[in-house]
């Protein structure tokens, strides 16, 4: 069987093989090839049209390949692309400008990934500790939440609790502890304990990699009043749940929060190029000094344009707003599906997901394939939670051809 090839050069049979063979085996992808991708749809080679309900892990908010985030990137890219730090170039500034007004914050260190971004808040935060609120020389801790995603560095991992990030990775960092998510108690009880020597609380909004785990109301607010009265630094980690996922640019705004270090990465260049920023105050953000930290392509002049394309775009394209109503349509009409099989449907914005309960072996892999079959991808995350989060683009017509499909599923498991 050989199926004429619509998108590129190789059939999704032999990207596939090629990626077995050549590539690390550092994921377990779904056995769908994606060749293109437009708003809310992708292609594979042989011209199968999905709908696209991972977004590359929410960076493609502004949708695949926005035309206006394309002609940033061609613009610039065919201007100057790269100029390292050690010279200034004239798009940064401009930049920085543009995204700390965006978000309310004096300042920003520009980064690639959203790894990279933890990297440095985790530096800052230390830095901070040290300088300005006199932690003893090497005792600062860092408070994340167990359960937590913030990339896959060393540094990071330390902070996981996830066994398949951490095992044969060792040794890890120290100066790291944990509190259990979505309990303000625990916190508190280790601030009390501790708080003279602990810098910062880095904490994700709603854990996205966890299962879309939404903290109870006022979760966040709690945390950060607390931090505010032992001066421990709240750092949000929305590289997942900004730019508009949740409908707000920050999924901290829900409860009136600002945090002190705000971590921004994937949507924030529409998954057009790695672009990852951490934002906060000129108090804290001046404890790095030149040579202390820094990224050869951090800030250069194709991430800049493309950023503060894909900003506007947000903005332009009223996305927070979509993400509002449409994740309340979605989630609405989800929980109408009346099945065995479907145990919770939960999210904010358009950050969704749906909890399996496994039945006759299928579990939510086994979901997710079938889905594919009938044009919609999404990945599972654990075994039984399947995350649904289209880009912010997506009509609400697409929306209910979408839900179609997914009630379709159900029917048939
Ligand atoms: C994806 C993600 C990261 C890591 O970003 P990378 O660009 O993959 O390094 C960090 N934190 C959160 C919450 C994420 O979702």
């Amino acid at each position: 069987m050989s199926e004429k090839i619509v998108y590129g050069n190789v059939s999704s049979k032999e990207a596939i093989e090629l990626e077995e063979k050549y590539g690390a085996h550092n994921y377990h992808p779904l056995p769908v090839v994606i060749a293109k991708g437009l708003g809310a749809k992708v292609w594979d080679p042989e011209g199968k049209e999905y709908y696209d309900f991972l977004s590359a892990y929410s960076a493609v908010n502004q949708g695949h390949s926005h035309p206006k985030i394309i002609e940033a990137l061609v613009e610039q890219a065919s201007t100057c692309a790269l100029t390292s730090r050690a010279f200034f170039n004239n798009k940064l500034g401009e930049y920085e400008k543009y995204i700390t007004e965006a978000f309310g914050f004096e300042m920003v260190l520009p980064m690639n990934s959203g790894a990279e971004a933890v990297e440095t808040a985790m530096k800052l935060s230390r830095k901070w500790g040290y300088m300005k609120k006199g932690i003893p020389a090497d005792e600062a801790i860092l408070v994340f939440a167990k359960a937590n995603f913030h990339g896959r560095t060393i540094s990071i991992i330390s902070a996981s609790t996830d066994q398949t990030c951490r095992k044969d990775f060792g040794p890890f960092l120290s100066g790291i502890e944990l509190v259990p998510y979505d309990d303000v108690a625990a916190l508190e009880a280790l601030l009390k304990e501790k708080a003279d020597k602990i810098a910062a609380f880095i904490v994700e909004p709603i854990q996205g990699e966890a299962g879309v785990y939404v903290p109870k109301d006022g979760y966040l607010k709690q945390c950060f009043d607390i931090c505010k009265k032992h001066n421990v630094l709240f750092v949000a980690d929305e590289i997942q749940t900004g730019i508009a996922r949740t409908g707000k640019l920050m999924a901290c705004e829900w409860e009136g929060v600002h945090p002190d270090i705000l971590l921004l990465g994937k949507a924030l260049s529409g998954g057009v190029y790695p672009v990852s920023a951490i934002l906060s105050s000129k108090e804290i953000m001046l404890c790095i000094q030149p040579g202390e930290h820094g990224s050869t392509y951090g800030g250069n002049p194709v991430a800049c344009a493309v950023a503060k394309a894909a900003m506007e775009v947000v903005k332009n394209e009223k996305l927070c707003e979509r993400a509002v109503e449409l994740g309340e349509f979605f989630r609405g009409e989800l929980q109408k599906i009346k099945h065995p099989m479907l145990e919770l449907v939960r999210g904010k914005g358009l950050l969704n997901a749906i909890i399996i309960k496994p039945k006759d072996g299928k579990e939510a892999w086994d979901v997710c394939v079938m889905l594919a079959e009938k044009g919609l991808l999404c990945k599972p995350t654990h075994r039984h939670i399947i995350r649904l989060a289209p880009p912010l683009v997506i009509t609400k017509e697409q929306l209910i051809e979408c839900l179609e499909i997914i009630k379709s599923i159900f029917a048939e498991l």
